[in-house]
């Protein structure tokens, strides 16, 4: 199977994805039904358009209106997925049944009064589906505000096709109607995703770098549990693997670099241990599913303000706590502004600036980190969230009244 990252740049366009988007994508690519509750522009789309390239056969899409359908065929075919639909609205249903059946689509969108006929279930029967995909799912849900009897009944189809995963998606969903989705849709309870960015069990802490090697190994000499440590460049993650490991701390490294095997290998120790570091570059993360990573640390800035939200995000998905920590030095931020001018097409360099600066705006603050990191994703928060560095032990501020009479008198 491809790379998930490489279909997002490749087919969608995106370098990062978003919030929960790389969990749930995960989920659906292992085989595994969810729910995904996300706000409205999260990117739920994407959750399933993407493992419908990624996996064999076609995603079959249950979307509660006809103008809804079209305006998805429209941007996915646009990006050049193979998608339609089969609603009274479409002229061409006779060929879209032809090539539904002869595996040529990679999106199906049907409502769900379709999806419960026999005569729709027989032909899903003879098909090979990626997986199911229900949109909108809240409206199975009598707890929900748009409930449809229509959604209920897809329990049947689902049913006949236990072996196919199935996503669940939708904005609106306390946990009553959460529950209902689950039941009514035979979703496992561990499938449920829910979105909104703060993490708050994760703890920033950000510092200069000054004796990197000498600030790792006392962190790790406090710091229990399995961590990720993100190295700028592959040989530096060997590095940074190898000091570790000579200290007792058994760490093992893993990057783009690496025979397939061995990748392979590592990511399995790691993913079993309970007091491994895998000292990586970013190639390391994506669809890994390890709840209790207790740390994420980075030897030198990421990308983005939003890989770096997306890296430290690893940490801690089981709810305890987690740290964050990021090393930084002005050289690294001289040599992103150098690659940004010399390598990013003109056009984007606008956007990478801005998320640049970002990311300097919050490595740099005196305030709290966390609703810097928040704002950047469009979320308001409390001017302190209590689980920073600098919220924790705030900074000490100059005063310059004072500096300067004692500059004065002296
Ligand atoms: P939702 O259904 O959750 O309301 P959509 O799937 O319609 O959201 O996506 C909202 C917008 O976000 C779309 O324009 C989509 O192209 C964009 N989008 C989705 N995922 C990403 C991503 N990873 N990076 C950048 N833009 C994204
Ligand atoms: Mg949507």
């Amino acid at each position: 199977m491809t790379d998930p990252l490489a279909i997002l740049k490749d087919t969608f366009g995106f370098d990062h994805f978003r919030g929960v988007q790389e969990e749930v994508i995960g989920r659906v690519l292992a085989g595994r039904s969810t729910l995904a509750v996300m706000p409205t522009g999260a990117g739920k789309s994407l959750c399933y358009q993407l493992p419908a390239v990624a996996r064999e056969g076609t995603a079959l899409v249950i979307s509660p209106l006809i103008a809804l359908m079209h305006d998805q065929i429209r941007s996915a075919s646009a990006i050049g997925l193979r998608a339609a639909s089969l609603t009274s609205a479409d002229t061409d249903r006779e060929r879209t049944i032809e090539r539904f059946k002869a595996g040529e689509l990679d999106l199906l969108y049907v409502a769900p009064e379709r999806a419960n006929m026999d005569s729709f279930r027989r032909l899903v029967s003879r098909v090979n589906l990626s997986l199911i995909a229900i949109d909108e799912a809240h409206c199975v849900s009598e707890w929900g505000h748009d409930f449809r009897p229509d959604y209920r009944q897809l329990r049947t189809l689902l049913d006949e096709n236990l072996d196919v995963p199935r996503l669940a998606l939708t904005a609106t969903a306390d946990r009553r109607t959460r529950e209902d989705i689950l039941a009514q849709l035979g979703v496992p309870e561990d499938g449920l995703v829910i979105a909104g960015f703060d993490r708050p069990n994760i703890r920033y802490h950000v510092r200069p770098r000054d004796g990197l090697n000498a600030q790792l190994k006392l962190l790790l000499a406090s710091q229990t549990g399995a961590g990720i440590v993100y190295a700028p460049s592959r040989d530096k993650s060997e590095r940074i693997a190898e000091q570790l490991s000579s200290t007792g701390r058994p760490s093992l490294a893993y990057h783009a670099g690496l025979d397939p095997s061995i990748r392979a290998r590592n990511q399995s120790a790691f993913v079993a241990s309970e007091e491994m570091v895998m000292a990586a570059t970013v190639a390391f993360g994506m669809g890994i599913d390890k709840p209790d990573v207790r740390f994420v640390a980075h030897a030198g800035i990421p990308k983005s303000i939003e890989s770096y939200y997306q890296e430290t995000g690893r940490a801690g998905r089981d709810g305890d706590p987690a740290e964050a920590w990021l090393f930084w030095g002005a050289e690294d931020f001289a040599r992103a502004r150098t690659r940004i001018e010399q390598e990013v097409e003109p056009d984007r360099r606008p956007e990478e600036r801005e998320r640049l600066n970002a990311l300097a705006a919050f490595v740099e603050t005196a305030g709290c980190r966390r609703a810097i990191l928040l704002k950047h994703f469009g979320e308001d928060t409390p001017e302190a969230c209590g689980n920073c560095d600098n919220c924790i032990d705030p900074p000490k501020t100059i005063d310059a009244t004072e500096l300067a009479r004692k500059l004065l008198s002296a």
